[in-house]
């Protein structure tokens, strides 16, 4: 068995995974908002509560990543985690080594070893929600670079095939304009059907709305399947994965999966498209099971 810690932005949730992908304990928190000393304390409480005698490895999944340089935390815009020596500090309370490993990479490996993407060589999952992350995984393995920033294509730039979709430039709190995150996350979606609609509305809403068939709401289903797939191109070109695996809030939106493919063709340098583009089978639980993974089994 092994233990994974999810740390997202409200709750922090800590599994006991057993070899066979099965969930032996499973515990649920909310993310202390307080300070960074409450967040380490409280992150150790949690892998207290689910350790036993034998002392199972530990895996972390957090927004942002390790700096290979400083090992300290950064690029993570939700918490107050960013700048610190996190996995030190952790390591010091439990006195044993932990891994640490940015969030969409900890929900790639998990649905290519147990998920959606068990069946596939090469992996690549996309998280859209809050932001829009990535990660890459090939024969069950992370692939991360010198910077640590493997699959991190929301803060590459929208495709121009694309971009004249929105209504105007659109400013990335990474400090760059036009960012794919500013269009395929929550918050892009809610603003590309304020910009058709005047109306402001949670994107649970607009998808209530196209099942309704509100013309504003369809029509921002399509734009949206229309710039995740030219966004997805550039994947394609660049690692031609065997599948593409769909994670987050927005990846709940049925209707784009029906229609990614058509919006690939003509996108990709190919004249057909391989590509699978799924939804992920474990969704918000995928985190804390990919975080387990971050050690072999014992
Ligand atoms: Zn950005």
């Amino acid at each position: 068995m092994r233990i994974g810690i999810d740390l997202g932005g409200t709750k922090v949730e800590g599994i006991r995974l057993k070899d066979n992908g099965q969930i032996d304990k499973k515990i649920r928190v909310s993310t202390p908002i307080e300070n960074y000393d409450t967040v380490i304390t409280s992150i150790c409480d949690l892998i207290s509560d689910l350790q036993t005698p034998d002392r199972l490895s530990v895996g972390i999944g957090t927004p942002g990543t390790l700096d290979p340089q400083t090992n300290f935390m950064k690029n993570s815009d939700s918490l107050c985690i960013n700048g610190s020596p996190f996995k030190k500090d952790i390591e010091d309370k439990l006195d044993y080594s932990i891994r640490v490993e940015n969030d969409a990479n900890c929900f790639t490996l998990s649905e290519a070893i147990y998920g959606a993407g068990k069946e596939f060589k090469c992996v690549f999952g996309v998280i859209l929600g809050t932001g829009c992350g990535g990660g890459l995984v090939v024969s069950r393995n992370l692939v991360n670079g010198p910077n640590r920033i493997s699959g991190e294509w929301g803060h590459n730039c929208m495709p121009t095939s694309v971009r004249d979709l929105i209504g105007s430039d659109r400013t990335c709190h990474c400090g760059r304009t036009n960012c794919i995150e500013t269009v395929l996350s929550g918050r892009g979606f809610k603003q590309t059907f304020t910009e058709l609609s005047g109306i402001q509305m949670e994107p649970e809403g607009i998808t209530k709305q196209a099942e309704l068939h509100d013309k504003d709401a369809k029509n921002c289903i399509d734009i949206y399947a229309k710039q995740l797939a030219g966004c997805l191109s550039t994947i394609v070109n660049t690692i031609d994965p065997d599948v593409i695996v769909l994670g987050g809030g927005l990846s709940n939106i049925k209707p784009i999966y029906e229609m990614i493919p058509n919006h690939l063709c003509g996108q990709v340098f190919n004249d057909t498209i391989q590509t699978k583009v799924v939804a992920a089978s474990f969704g918000d639980a995928s985190g804390a099971r990919g975080a387990a993974c971050l050690w072999p089994k014992s």
